[in-house]
């Protein structure tokens, strides 16, 4: 090989200069020594499934536990924890998905407040017009998701209209439209594809659902923190999130709903529990929901799981998720670029959208070899994540990730190809 030959695939010593300048001239290169492990050679490629913690988190929750939880006790609820799951809502509306205030409230975990919303929704559309009996989702959502949806269909009386997508790409619009119609009641689709990273586009796909006379749950799990959302300026009907992906929340933190003003006093949530009614401290005889986001809640807001999420929201806030997007396909460019020097050669492919437009913050790479070199990476302290049916998942979440660290994990995906292959 020559590096003369203006035609040849960039070389190792290219794309080490290449990842050098990306990371002296990335504006947000800084905000990476903001998280625990960063001075160390690990190389992260799941801050898409858990991200990293930042330092300020550490001594955040050590201070909860001491200083709210140890000496504020009880008092706690009534000085500021009642008021958290909403105060957090908020800053991840504006900070994040685009949401105005009143709308957006940190609950449950994902796969609980999908059902709570999903089935809310799917309740107000059969009762306004009995023929709407279809909940649609596409075969390649995230297992959560189509397990609730099959099991809402089976408990209201309704059915599940599947749409078929490939792998490597995700719901098409025209696959939308040919799938949503009169006995449509609600439809949920994730924006970013867990397995192939493609992005849905969500302003048109919310048109074409409303054109239905259907609502919309969207699943930002994938993109709330890497890809900007604008819930309120696409119309969106409903959605939830992840907190512990690209928000560092940590193992288990609970994920934000998202319900659009307009809907939220005729929709009943499932679980009519004493934290969503209208004065929680009445205890009284009936459930009567609170008016607002208060009504999505069900029992004790888990506030430990929730504290730690507010350092990366500051962290986005200062840099603003525009930038963060900027920096995330900046980075998955990158990736695909090395992938196509280092790893198309050994047989492997992009099995994620080529262009950046449609794609979020991950790419895929595919080879029969995967699911033996994730575990060998695992053990080098290289760490991405393996996803049938022969995915290699490289996450970039986009605060915590560089273009060398980026670079070395391509580097040791190549070694171990090679090994196995
Ligand atoms: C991660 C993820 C979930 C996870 O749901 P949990 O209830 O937090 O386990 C759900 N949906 C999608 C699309 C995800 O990526």
């Amino acid at each position: 090989m020559t590096t003369t030959d203006p035609t040849a695939a960039a070389t190792v010593a290219d794309l080490e200069a290449e990842a050098s300048a990306l990371d002296a001239a990335d504006p947000l290169r800084h905000h990476r020594d903001a998280f625990v492990g960063a001075e160390s050679s690990l190389v992260y490629f799941d801050g898409n499934s858990l991200g990293r913690p930042p330092r300020a988190s550490v001594e955040r929750l050590a201070a909860f536990a001491r200083e709210e939880w140890g000496g504020r006790l009880i008092r706690g609820w009534d000085e500021s924890w009642m008021e958290l799951p909403f105060r957090i809502g908020d800053t991840i509306g504006r900070a994040v998905i685009g949401a105005a205030p009143g709308q957006t409230v940190v609950g449950d975990s994902t796969t609980v407040l999908l059902y709570k919303l999903v089935r809310a929704a799917f309740d107000a559309q059969h009762a306004a017009d009995p023929a709407r009996v279809e909940i649609v989702v596409d075969r390649d959502n995230f297992p959560t998701d189509r397990y609730l949806v099959d099991g809402i269909a089976r408990e209201r009386g309704g059915r599940v209209r599947w749409i078929d997508v490939d792998l490597s790409t995700g719901v098409t619009e025209e696959a939308l439209r040919a799938a949503v119609g009169p006995s449509t009641a609600v439809v949920l689709l994730s924006h970013v594809a867990y397995r192939s990273g493609y992005l849905a586009d969500a302003a048109a796909f919310t048109e074409v659902i409303h054109d239905a006379g259907a609502l919309v749950v969207w699943d930002l799990c994938h993109s709330a923190g890497s890809v900007p959302v604008k819930a309120d300026a696409w119309g969106f009907d409903l959605a939830v999130g992840c907190t512990y992906k690209y928000l560092n929340g940590g193992p288990g933190s609970p994920a934000f709903a998202y319900v659009a003003a307009r809907h939220q006093d005729a929709l009943a949530q499932p679980i009519q529990g004493w934290m969503g009614t209208a004065d929680v401290f009445a205890m009284g005889p009936d459930y009567r929901p609170a008016e607002g986001m208060r009504r999505f809640l069900s029992g004790t807001p888990p506030i430990v799981g929730m504290i730690a999420m507010q350092d990366t929201l500051a962290l986005i806030e200062e840099a603003g998720i525009d930038a963060v997007r900027a920096k995330s396909i900046a980075l998955t460019e990158f990736a695909a670029k090395v992938s196509d020097a280092l790893l198309a050669p050994l047989g492997v492919s992009i099995a994620s959208p080529r262009d950046a437009a449609l794609r979020g913050g991950h790419i895929t790479l595919s080879h029969p070899t995967m699911r033996a070199v994730t575990a060998r990476l695992w053990t080098e302290d290289v760490i991405p994540d393996y996803r049938d049916p022969d995915g290699l998942r490289i996450g970039l979440s986009p605060l915590s990730t560089s273009f060398a660290e980026t670079l070395a994990g391509l580097r040791a995906v190549r070694d171990a190809v090679t090994e196995l292959g």
